[in-house]
């Protein structure tokens, strides 16, 4: 058994769908994020380094072209890749004039590009940039996806780490997205220090309960110079154990629908200006002790899945 039978791996829908393997390419636009700049707060959330949540993109004073290229002609010639997605990556993307925006989506659609994957907050899409990438989609063929920065659905978390915006806005970009016919993925994040193992369930009961298309498991990272290294380092929060981070993330997929595709399960982040990032391990063995975890105890994405659709008439045959 391997990991694609415990849960639904981003690789394999790739596969699935493109008929090989893709790759993202990520894209660094110059712009900055309404939590950070005052629009609807100041200072960005507790966790969040200078980079805007992405530490390996190229410089944003390069084109989309440009960035596309560089990273296309490197991965081409050292994986034989053929199809890529544009991964429009840090900070808001979708923080931007319309028209603004438009250009630079427009300028990702190139040879070998089948997918745009756009990052944004929940707050900051609405129906006319959603119109376009729909337009954009159904003219090119090219798959849309638009990641949304969730990081978990108890509101008072959320206040906790200064998101600037509640479940509802979440709510809202979700259900508009797909009147539009666009893919969405939701990051989240396992273990927030205000969370418990009930938020964790919840969190996927919301999301399949509303039918998001892929979701990003992340563990927290602290970086130097953020408010949650200072809280870190004045023994305010405490972080779970990477046994307790492996239990979330089981029960997370046992709850979690089964037909979601799971793009990670564990985040990674730099090494360099962090105080604590997976407890000292590489993301990947990390990975691999839950998937082998998962096949010891014989469990799998969904097993426990049977909340939806009214399950208090299941045994009455109606
Ligand atoms: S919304 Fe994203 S970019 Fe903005 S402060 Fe939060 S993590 Fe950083």
């Amino acid at each position: 058994m391997n990991q694609i039978d415990v849960y639904k791996t981003y690789s394999e829908y790739l596969k699935n769908q493109f008929g090989e393997k893709v790759y993202k390419l990520p894209i660094s636009l110059p712009l900055t994020c309404p939590n950070r700049d005052g629009c609807v707060g100041t200072g960005g959330c507790t966790f969040c380094g200078e980079e805007g949540g992405s530490f390996e993109n190229l410089s944003n004073q390069l084109s989309v072209k440009e960035q596309i290229s560089k990273n296309m002609d490197y991965i081409k010639k050292r994986y034989k890749a053929k199809k890529f997605i544009a991964y429009f990556q840090n900070f808001s993307n979708t923080y931007l004039p319309l028209e603004k925006f438009k250009e630079y989506v427009r300028d990702a659609i190139l040879e070998d590009i089948v997918g745009i994957s756009v990052s944004t907050r929940p707050d900051c899409i609405n129906d006319n940039y959603l119109l376009f990438l729909k337009e954009i989609q159904e003219k090119y063929d090219i798959e849309i996806t638009i990641e949304l920065g969730l990081q978990t659905v108890n509101y008072h978390s959320l206040e906790k780490i200064n998101r600037g915006h509640s479940l509802a806005e979440f709510i809202d970009a979700v259900l508009r997205i797909k009147r539009f016919n666009l893919r969405v993925c939701t990051h989240l994040i396992l273990n927030l220090p205000w969370d418990h193992m009930i938020d964790v369930i919840e969190n996927a009961k919301v999301l399949s309960a509303l039918d998001v298309d892929e979701i990003k498991l992340h563990s927290l990272y602290i970086v130097e110079g953020t408010v949650l290294a200072e809280e870190y380092k004045n023994d305010e929060i405490t972080m779970i154990s990477k046994d307790e981070y492996i239990e979330r993330v089981i029960t997370f997929l046992e709850y979690i629908n089964p037909e979601i595709v799971i793009q990670r399960i564990i985040g990674r982040a730099p090494e360099e200006n962090t105080l604590f990032v997976n407890w000292q391990e590489s993301w990947w063995k990390i990975r691999d002790e839950i998937v082998s975890q998962m096949e010891q105890r014989k469990t799998y994405q969904g097993i426990k899945c049977d909340y939806l659709n009214g399950k208090a008439l299941k045994n009455l045959n109606i």
